[in-house]
């Protein structure tokens, strides 16, 4: 069986080659993450047309996200690292090295204007705490470690009410190659709000991007409006590097968990990324607590799980997928079914209705120890896949699309198969159109002769919110 959680893999210098991508994909890779903080946009540009080629060639369905840079700040300094005591004082800004004084600045530094005295700053992944200071002689930060600085760490400002855009230039070049390359997923950085994402949408209309919206959650005020940003992206991304800054660590466990359920109860896919598999970046096993972290999300029930540098940059991009794939088949299938699960849906929302029809189904089936082989749903924008989805069933959704860009797009969602057929607009799913479709499944051995499926589908293959029919079907 196809496994139900889906592994999103950030591609770099370790899993690049040809034969590293094919291996990949055969491992069960269901998106390529590219992320536009390193590397330029013709490496990938380049690198996106080389694994949809490898992806066509194998007939395998994967999807493209791109990562946005947004504005995340980092360590701005003439040399490349600066010895700090803890107790030191450090000229601050865009004139921190004038007459040879001894500071540091950011990118953005326009920003520091907004600061207010004692505020908290962490830099390299809050490995340096900073405070912020305002003298007559000019802003400084007052250092509470002693370490090496290197330039171009991270930066972040807990907390902090600055203005600042969503995009910054180069997200602007990520959304022209978003729509040039026709990527399935644009993960947006910081995101604060939902006015965030509206603005974001307005300027991917310029450029026709036609991809899903994915919020990455890295704040605390992203956390605060955690429920309009739900309501207008299209999925969201437990960011949980920087988030594990920007919030005390202890607490990101939690957020995790709130931020999957309140997904799954909107039927918004979520990502839960970072730091999965830290230690298999230079090893080639994981550590039992990694592996009990990914479990976890698995248990969260998590559509998707990441992996950022394990795969990008590390040494052993394959034994992480491998670590990854196994560790989500097993514990996914040991997950205690939700048998009372519901959601909220008017009356009027007839594909909604009938997947809790869909859905009841499957449970008095469970309930009597037969066995359904999956859900089969035929599907014009992937609305049914994804309400279905949110149930958490443990059977794979295969779902049918006339449209590839749809069938692209469904690889984010839990337990769904996506695949494309070529029908006419006004093409009727009828018995035979069921039949021809059973009878692919099974000539790709995804199921076996008599299994049992439950088929959803409307009167036609092409009619958005058509799905109107729940049948049981033998295969
Ligand atoms: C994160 O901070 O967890 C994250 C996914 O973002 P990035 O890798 O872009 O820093």
């Amino acid at each position: 069986m196809n496994k139900l959680t889906k592994i999103v893999v950030t591609l770099g210098p370790s899993s690049d080659s040809e034969e590293m991508i094919e291996k990949l994909i055969l491992l069960g890779v269901n998106i390529f993450r590219y992320n536009f903080k390193h590397n330029t946009l013709e490496w990938h540009s380049e690198r996106i047309e080389r694994v949809k080629k490898i992806a066509d060639r194998l007939g395998v369905v994967v999807g493209t996200l791109i990562d946005l840079q947004g504005p995340s700040l980092r360590i701005n300094m003439p040399q490349d690292q600066l010895i700090i005591e803890k107790g030191e004082i450090l000229a601050f800004g865009a004139s921190a090295f004038e007459n040879g004084k001894k500071g540091l600045s950011i990118t953005h530094p326009d920003i520091i204007n907004h600061l207010k005295p004692g505020q908290k700053l962490l830099a390299d992944d809050g490995a340096f705490t900073f405070y912020f200071q305002k003298e007559k002689d000019g802003v400084q930060l007052r250092s509470d470690t002693t370490g090496v600085l290197k330039n171009h760490k991270s930066l972040n400002i807990p907390g902090a009410d600055y203005p600042f855009p969503v995009l910054i230039d180069r997200d602007f070049q990520g959304l022209e190659l978003a729509a040039r390359k026709d990527v399935d997923f644009i993960a947006l950085s910081f995101v604060r709000n939902a006015r965030d994402i509206r603005i974001v949408h307005k300027e991917a209309e310029k450029y026709k991007v036609k991809g899903k919206y994915i919020a990455k959650i890295e704040t605390q005020s992203g956390l605060d409006h955690i429920d309009e940003i739900i309501s207008v992206a299209d999925g969201i991304m437990v960011a949980r590097g920087d988030l594990g800054v920007e919030i005390p660590v202890e607490e990101v466990p939690y957020f995790q968990k709130m931020m999957i359920k309140k997904c799954i109860t909107a039927g918004k896919p979520v990502i839960t990324a970072t730091q999965m598999l830290q230690s298999m970046i230079d090893n080639p096993t994981p550590t039992r607590a990694e592996v009990s972290d990914m479990a976890n999300a698995v248990y969260d029930e998590t559509d998707c799980v990441m992996l950022s540098a394990e795969s990008a940059s590390g040494k052993y991009p394959l034994q992480a997928v491998e670590t990854m794939r196994r560790t989500v088949s097993y514990n996914e299938l040991l997950r205690t079914e939700n048998l009372t699960r519901s959601f909220d849906h008017s009356v009027k929302d007839i594909p909604s209705m009938i997947c809790d029809t869909a859905y009841g189904l499957y449970l008095q089936h469970v309930h009597s120890n037969q066995k359904i082989a999956g859900f089969l749903v035929f599907t014009q924008t992937g609305k049914t896949a994804q309400l279905l989805s949110r149930y958490r069933a443990k059977t794979p959704i295969y779902a049918f699309t006339p449209n590839k860009k749809v069938r692209d797009m469904m690889t984010i969602n839990f337990g769904v198969v996506p695949f494309s057929r070529e029908v006419q607009p006004d093409a009727e799913v009828s018995r035979q159109s069921v039949r021809e479709v059973v009878d692919f499944l099974l000539s790709k051995n995804l199921l076996q002769k008599g299994a049992k499926l439950i088929v959803l589908h409307g009167d036609y293959w092409a009619v958005t919110g058509g799905t109107s029919t729940v049948q049981l079907v033998e295969a």
